[in-house]
């Protein structure tokens, strides 16, 4: 048994069974033996890969929006760009690349990664070394006031979800305990309800036995966003998969080595997501215009995408057929295209590039 998994169950043992929330956490976030705090999950070596880390356009488009929000707000100096969960730098470093072009932008960057990973911390720092004066953060709240340019490439599908069951007339929470052998991890359901405020009010027509997931985190994190950019101004772009409005079933799920696997069966060696609920998060946002949440694909097609393939292309033939490729990827309905959302907040009423 691997030292999480005995580390889970003498939890449960003593706590009774954890909600899915705390047991993903765990997962992801267990300071010695956390997914993300012992490896680097990203490429074809490892378990799963993102937009940016399948093309530099990725990256560039994001940058190019940022820079022209930017400018749209008037070129505030210093403005706070933030990146949530930036994985291995790329994002921000083709990012900064496409910036730089905005006169002033660079100057006026003052560049925050929100990180929790060591590995992926030191993974940034080698990418970013050009770049001066990083600093880096375990969370939002750290970031000092000021106007805030933000990112966020699957980030909010790694934040912990509470599930719960419709039994009957209530709602009760999902957790996770272990079965009679005491070995190995499984479901069970709360036989009490759980507290009315835990579900959304809306949710009281739902039929016996659905499942219902909640991210508070998530929804806490855009609130802070939300209040900052009420406040200081600036605009944030969030992508990530998962559903427009809220809705039903279950959608946790782990992936090892680019396949799906039993969340329960090897906690801290899969990576472990849950659909994002843009809904969610665009109503915890309260006092920033939002926009979205659009399709990936639309949204890249939108920002010039097909213009900038052509142009990588032209640049070096031999990477025609990679930079052919990454396109599919990215904007296929079959790939990426479709699951992939983007959702943007904004201090500014008008409407942002690729959402008209
Ligand atoms: N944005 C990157 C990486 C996505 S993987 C990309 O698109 O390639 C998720 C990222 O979020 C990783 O960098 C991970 O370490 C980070 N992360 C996960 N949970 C976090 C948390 N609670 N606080 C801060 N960062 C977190």
């Amino acid at each position: 048994m691997s030292a999480l998994k005995a580390k889970l169950i003498a939890r449960i043992r003593s706590e009774g069974p954890l909600s899915v929330a705390d047991y993903m956490a765990a997962c992801l976030g267990d300071p010695e033996h956390g997914y993300y705090r012992t490896r680097d999950p990203l490429g074809a070596a490892g378990d799963f890969t993102t937009a940016p880390e399948i093309s530099q356009m990725f990256g560039e488009l994001a940058g190019a929006w940022v820079a022209e929000r930017w400018m749209a707000a008037g070129a505030p100096s210093p403005f706070h760009l933030v990146e949530l969960g930036p994985g291995r730098g790329t994002l921000m470093a083709d990012a900064l690349r496409a910036a730089s072009g905005a006169r002033g932008f660079r100057e006026a960057a003052r560049i925050h990664l929100v990180e929790t990973s060591p590995v992926l911390r030191a993974a940034q720092s080698k990418r970013l070394a050009d770049v001066a004066g990083v600093q880096w953060h375990d969370r939002l709240d750290t970031v000092p006031d000021g106007p805030l340019f933000l990112v966020a490439n699957e980030f909010f599908d790694a934040l912990p979800v509470h599930q719960f069951v419709k039994r009957g007339d209530v709602w009760c929470e999902r957790r996770v305990g272990y079965d009679d052998a005491e070995t190995s991890l499984r479901f069970v359901v709360d036989a009490k309800a759980a507290a009315p405020q835990s579900v959304p009010a809306f949710l009281s027509e739902a039929p016996d036995g659905s499942l219902f997931e909640m991210c508070p985190l998530g929804a806490a994190i855009a609130g802070a966003i939300g209040r900052r950019l009420a406040r200081f101004g600036g605009a944030a772009l969030l992508i990530d998969y998962g559903h427009t409005g809220a809705g039903f079933g279950e959608t946790l799920q782990a992936v090892k080595a680019h396949r799906y696997a039993d969340p329960l069966a090897e906690p801290g060696e899969a990576d472990l997501t849950a659909h994002v609920d843009f809904s969610a998060l665009a109503a915890a946002a309260q006092g920033a215009h939002t926009f979205g949440p659009l399709e990936q694909g639309e949204f890249l097609l939108r920002l010039g995408l097909a213009a900038r393939a052509e142009a990588l292309s032209r640049a070096n033939s031999n990477a025609r057929e990679a930079v052919r490729a990454a396109f599919h990827r990215l904007t296929a309905p079959e790939a990426m295209g479709t699951l992939f959302k983007v959702l943007a907040l904004s201090s500014a009423r008008e409407t942002p590039p690729g959402f008209a």
